[in-house]
């Protein structure tokens, strides 16, 4: 029998994973996919369906192809143990999976309770996240359909890192551009425990004075620790109190629950380190992790484009060990990121990572990347295709 790879997570790291594995290894690995949805759906866009501009259906594609085209098993289940000893993965389902290696793919958990009563309030679906595309997507632009206009939009951003640093501030601008349109008296607050915007600070700035004027108001420095869904209002370390008709509160975040309840979270009981040559964890052997539940080095965001990088990384190290070979790579990781700051209107920002064998680490590579010179509509073509062509070469 083949050696096999087990892939937990169908998102942007493990989908990625799965198919790479097979490609690389000429269909010589078997590669079992573990995965509770039914199909993919991507953040990245999302923010337009809570503008109101695209639909879920946008967003999702099915896995059926990594099965038909490329041989992967899907298996719709989820991990609910690894026994990193005996080398099986325990579904939620019942049984167990053997593997030769693994690879963890399982995005964030959301730390509900670093926000007093943000668990129950989410749970009665008062105040939500859609951090996580999907129905809470809907569910928050349901909410902002039902706000009278002139009402209040609040966002509150977590101390960085978290998942997709320009994200927050894409959803203000999408917001803004939904009041713009239809609820025009209507205010966009960004309330941010960081001191300034973290990406993109001046082409965000210059979006909202510039398209929005009077709507979207920026303050640093607030740190959310409470809300009261009864009276809607969310609470800070320092300053005061904020109401809003609308809340979308981001708690702080850390790696998937089954990597923090395996023991791999091994950086603060939050975040898994890896060995950035392979993705190969610190904390078990034959075990790679990837994606946002990563230890990142400086200046790596946490975002769909460097899961799909580390992907490739972690599927060439482990297709190469199973098959024998020494090697000795020096990865080369690639990012960029699209923001929509208006209905027609988008920026990025680029960036290209290096190993570097002397500090075992990833630098940015001199003189790579950089930001838009301004934002524009050639741009909002660029994303698209951008997503399209992601979706594509993880999926299909
Ligand atoms: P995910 O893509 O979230 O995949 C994790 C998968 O693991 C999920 O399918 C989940 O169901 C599954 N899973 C979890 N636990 C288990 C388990 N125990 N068993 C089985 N399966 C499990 N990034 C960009 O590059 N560009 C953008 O423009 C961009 N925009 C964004 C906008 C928003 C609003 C948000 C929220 C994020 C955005 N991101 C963007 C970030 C991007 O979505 C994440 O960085 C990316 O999804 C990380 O990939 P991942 O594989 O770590 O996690």
């Amino acid at each position: 029998t083949s050696a096999r790879v087990v892939v937990i997570g169908g998102g942007y790291g493990g989908a990625t994973a799965a198919k790479y594995v097979r490609l690389l290894s000429n269909q010589g690995l078997d590669v079992v996919l573990i995965e509770p949805n039914a199909a993919f759906v991507s953040c990245p866009i999302s923010n337009l369906v809570v503008s109101g501009l695209k639909g879920l259906d946008d967003l999702t594609t099915g896995y059926g192809a990594l099965g038909k085209n490329h041989g992967v098993t899907v298996v719709r289940d989820y991990a609910a143990g690894i026994d990193a000893q005996a080398k099986t993965v325990r579904l939620a389902s019942g049984g167990s999976i053997r593997y030769d290696k693994l690879i963890l793919s399982p995005g964030i958990d959301l730390q509900f309770d670093k926000v007093e009563g943000l668990a129950a309030a989410q749970q009665a679906g008062t105040i939500l996240q859609a951090w996580k595309a999907g129905p809470e997507t809907l569910a928050l632009r349901k909410q902002l359909e039902a706000m009278p206009d002139g009402g209040t939009y609040a966002i509150t951003v977590p101390e960085a890192p978290y998942r997709c640093p320009p994200g927050p501030y894409e959803r203000a601008s999408m917001v803004a551009a939904y009041f713009k349109r239809a609820k025009p008296r209507s205010k966009v607050l960004i309330l941010d425990a960081n001191q300034d915007v973290t990406s993109k600070g001046p082409l965000f700035k210059k979006a909202w004075s510039e398209l929005y004027p009077g709507m979207v108001e920026f303050r640093g420095q607030h740190k959310a620790v409470a809300v009261d869904a009864r009276t809607n209002t969310v609470k800070f370390d320092v300053q005061d109190d904020v109401k809003a008709d609308v809340l979308n509160v981001l708690p702080p975040m850390r790696a998937g629950r089954i990597a923090v309840d395996t023991g791999l979270a091994n950086s603060n009981g939050r975040w898994c380190s890896v060995n950035y040559q392979t993705f190969e964890s610190t904390a078990a052997k034959d075990i790679h992790v990837l994606g946002d539940s990563i230890q990142i080095a400086p200046l790596m965001p946490k975002s769909g484009h460097m899961a799909n990088s580390h992907a490739k990384v972690a599927a060439a190290a482990v297709v190469a060990e199973l098959a024998g070979l020494e090697v000795n790579p020096v990865p080369m990781l690639t990012n960029t990121c699209y923001s929509f700051v208006g209905d027609k209107e988008v920026i990025h920002v680029a960036s290209v990572h290096r190993y570097e064998a002397a500090e075992k680490t990833f630098k940015t590579v001199a003189g790579s990347g950089g930001v838009s010179a301004a934002r524009s509509e050639l741009e909002a073509a660029y994303a698209m295709g951008w997503a399209r062509n992601i979706w594509s070469d993880m999926l299909t």
